[in-house]
């Protein structure tokens, strides 16, 4: 398996019901993932063991053969190889498109990180708007352009939490359909958490369920319609 989050289970300083209880599941390369739940479900908490902000009370942490935790291994956050599109992990205001998108391609040549900065805009449609400012982009090019950033540096997985919630209803629609797009035409595997439906099943492969930290559901989207 590509991706394997095995048995873990966290609990946040100080709280009486675990955050994550047991939690499994097997990803494969390219695969597009949601996790659905209500607030509090524990959602983004399985995003930030991944991305290893926190660290799992138990069980395993493994991406293409690479162990991230188990009870002897944590893997610093910078060494997991893993993308982030947070809504608090917002681009630099003070840098340019091309400035964003190559910040994280440090230890690559001057040329090479130019060179993937243009295959990123042109996946994401944005060629023309390398010299702007995020300030002067559209809410949705903002969007794109966090997203250039995460697949640039080439990561194993990309997770992305709640990433439509600043956009309005009719740019969301459109972005959920570009986002499948361009995460298929890149084929990178990536996680992304949301509380809506709707976003789920327009860009999933598979949909996770979550209830109180607990798996309530895994299947796919068409499955998942059987369960109503
Ligand atoms: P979701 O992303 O589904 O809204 P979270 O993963 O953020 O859920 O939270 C899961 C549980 O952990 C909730 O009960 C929440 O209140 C609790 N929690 C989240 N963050 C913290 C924190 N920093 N300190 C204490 N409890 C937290
Ligand atoms: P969208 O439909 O993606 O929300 P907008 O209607 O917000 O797009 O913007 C339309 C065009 O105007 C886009 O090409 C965008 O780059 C440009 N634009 C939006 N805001 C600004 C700004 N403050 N300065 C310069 N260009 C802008």
């Amino acid at each position: 398996m590509f991706v394997a989050i095995e048995d873990v289970s966290f609990s946040y300083p100080n709280t009486q019901a675990p955050a994550l209880d047991r939690f499994t599941l097997d990803i494969k390369k390219g695969e597009v993932i949601s996790i659905l739940g209500r607030s509090g479900s524990g959602k983004s908490t399985i995003l930030r063991l991944l991305a290893g902000l926190e660290r799992p009370k138990n069980g395993r942490l493994v991406i293409q053969d690479e162990t991230l935790f188990d009870d002897k291994t944590f893997l610093q956050p910078e060494k997991r190889g893993i993308g982030m599109v947070f809504q608090d992990y917002a681009l630099f205001p003070h840098m340019t498109v091309a400035a964003n998108i190559m910040f994280g391609l440090s230890g690559m040549k001057k040329a090479d990180k130019k060179r993937r900065m243009h295959e990123m805009l042109e996946l994401v449609e944005l060629e023309e708007y390398e010299k702007r400012y995020p300030h002067q982009l559209s809410g949705g090019q903002q969007q794109r352009v966090a997203i250039a950033r995460a697949i640039a540096p080439n990561p194993h997985l990309i997770l992305l939490d709640e990433p439509f919630s600043n956009l309005d209803a009719e740019l969301q629609g459109k972005i959920r359909k570009d986002l499948r797009e361009i995460l298929k035409k890149a084929n990178i595997t990536s996680i992304f958490v949301t509380h809506d439906e709707k976003d789920a099943h327009i860009l999933a492969d598979r949909i996770v369920k979550l209830k109180d930290g607990k798996m309530d559901f895994v299947g796919r989207p068409c499955d998942m319609l059987d369960t109503f």
